[in-house]
């Protein structure tokens, strides 16, 4: 690795090699694990590369290869994986210049991949009424190419799935990491190669996403006096063919009394929470709905003062893992998992799991469309305790069924399904020979035999893990 070779072909590109600017540069929301903060927390760049333009990121990556100096992309750095860090130092590639918003059509927007999906989802719907399909609740501070590479879905896959269905992703340029960079256009079922790679097989410089048409979303809070109910009505509500909804989750009693900043009052300790983003439309079939199940409406928005509203963040902001986040604030001690329960018994592992581990978990689920079915995945605060405590609970879930995308973890195997993806491994091969791309996070690349089935923790020996 040959960081000053690298500066001398980086001419008329934003450089930074401030220690304290790389640093903060190299981090992402990795310290949501306390593993992971105790082996990354020393994980930082050389030097962080910023270009503006597609022909700039060729400049800069054909200058890496040249140099043998490992490079990390960087959309937003709100991964919370710690995909975006550094493990092996070298360039971090921030992207977040390109983010030109360049076409509008109807159902299609194309921008570059830094682009914020907030800034997205207001252009189209300033441009003509139409919104992202999903977003991860980091709608406001997160990159489209980092949702892309790092992401999963979020708000909106109760109606589409994830971003790992084909159509919700429509085109990807990709840069590659050789000599003389290509610039690849990828449809289809090539989207998959590069999709939640974390940026290991090719770097991201424009996305074109599907849209839907766009809503004043009301927000939806209904108690139940405990979480069956809460998730059986969740259940069968995610099922209303005829009641449109863009969020659901179901959140355990306690949690949104004692963590949701502003929300909280409107919903007692002993009650479970059910939040909901409904269509303005669909807004009297689930006042109805809610009837039927002797839910209580405890919150919505379209009641509140234009003042009260403002006040108060958009409730997609206390879903996904700001639900970690809000509850970590008030309790640092919070760590969390993120889980996937086995349908059709997912309501069965559901009550199961919540026995089996008790008062150490707080219950968050997320109800999602998944292979055209509803079901729940979960990302269940966590007292923690000890890592070994940890990876014990990890065992209880997958002993019951119930697939752990591991975020105490930073590869994509073990944060993923415990399998290598053959496809994106094929790919690196192709586009990154020297594998210098985000080096140490596809265990397929740094050691083919490693054994998933051991439950031996993979750490790269590139860096040193703390
Ligand atoms: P980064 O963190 O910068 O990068 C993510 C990964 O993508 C890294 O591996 C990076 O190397 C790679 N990458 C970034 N840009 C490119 C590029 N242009 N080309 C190639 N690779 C690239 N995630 C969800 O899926 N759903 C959620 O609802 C959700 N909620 C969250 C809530 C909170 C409070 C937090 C902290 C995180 C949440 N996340 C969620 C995780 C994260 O916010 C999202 O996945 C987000 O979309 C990542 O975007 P980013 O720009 O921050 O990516």
């Amino acid at each position: 690795m040959d960081i000053e070779k690298l500066k001398t072909k980086l001419g008329g590109l934003l450089v930074e090699d401030d220690p304290a600017i790389v640093r903060k540069k190299s981090r992402d929301f990795y310290w949501y694990s306390p593993v992971l903060k105790r082996e990354l927390d020393h994980v930082t760049g050389d030097i962080v590369v910023s270009p503006t333009t597609e022909a700039e990121v060729v400049q800069a990556i054909a200058a890496a290869f040249e140099a043998d100096v490992p490079a990390t992309p960087r959309g937003s750095g709100t991964g919370n994986y710690g995909q975006a860090m550094p493990l092996a130092g070298g360039m971090v590639l921030s992207l977040s210049g390109l983010n030109d918003i360049t076409h509008i059509g109807p159902g299609t927007v194309v921008s570059g991949a830094g682009a914020l999906l907030g800034k997205i989802d207001a252009a189209t719907r300033a441009h003509s009424g139409q919104e992202l399909r999903m977003f991860p609740s980091t709608h406001r501070t997160a990159s489209i190419g980092g949702f892309i590479a790092g992401g999963s879905g979020g708000v909106g896959s109760i109606r589409w799935g994830g971003l790992r269905n084909i159509g919700n992703v429509i085109r990807l340029r990709v840069v590659t990491m050789e000599a003389n960079p290509r610039v690849l256009d990828l449809t289809g079922d090539d989207i998959g190669k590069i999709a939640h790679a974390y940026g290991t097989n090719g770097i991201i410089t424009e996305c074109e996403m599907p849209l839907g048409p766009s809503y004043d979303w009301i927000d939806v809070i209904v108690g139940f006096e405990n979480m069956e109910r809460a998730t059986t009505f969740a259940d069968r509500l995610g099922n209303e063919d005829g009641i449109l909804l863009k969020e659901l989750s179901v959140m355990a009693p306690g949690v949104a009394h004692d963590y949701f900043p502003g929300h909280g009052k409107f919903v007692r300790r002993d009650q479970a929470a059910v939040l909901i983003m409904v269509a303005p439309h669909s807004v009297s079939a689930l006042q109805a709905f809610t009837q039927r199940h002797s839910g209580e409406m405890l919150f919505r928005t379209d009641r509140l003062s234009e003042d009260d509203r403002r006040a108060l963040p958009p409730l997609f902001e206390l879903t996904w893992n700001h639900t970690t986040l809000v509850a970590r604030r008030v309790d640092p001690a919070i760590t969390y998992l993120q889980t996937l329960y086995p349908y059709p018994q997912h309501l069965e592992a559901v009550a199961r799991m919540g026995t089996l581990i008790g008062s150490e978990m707080m219950d968050h689920l997320e109800f999602i469309r998944f292979d055209g079915r509803i079901v729940c995945s979960g990302l269940p605060l966590i007292r923690f305790t000890t890592e070994e405590r940890l990876d014990e609970i990890v065992r209880l879930f997958e002993a019951n069924g119930c697939l752990v995308f591991n975020p105490h973890r930073y590869t994509l195997e073990e944060g993923g399904m415990k399998r290598s993806d053959l496809g994106q491994l094929a790919f690196k091969r192709e586009n990154d020979p020297k594998g210098l791309l985000n080096p140490g996070k596809m265990i397929a690349w740094d050691d083919p035999d490693f054994d998933f089935k051991s439950e031996r923790k993979y750490l790269f020996s590139g860096s040193s893990p703390g």
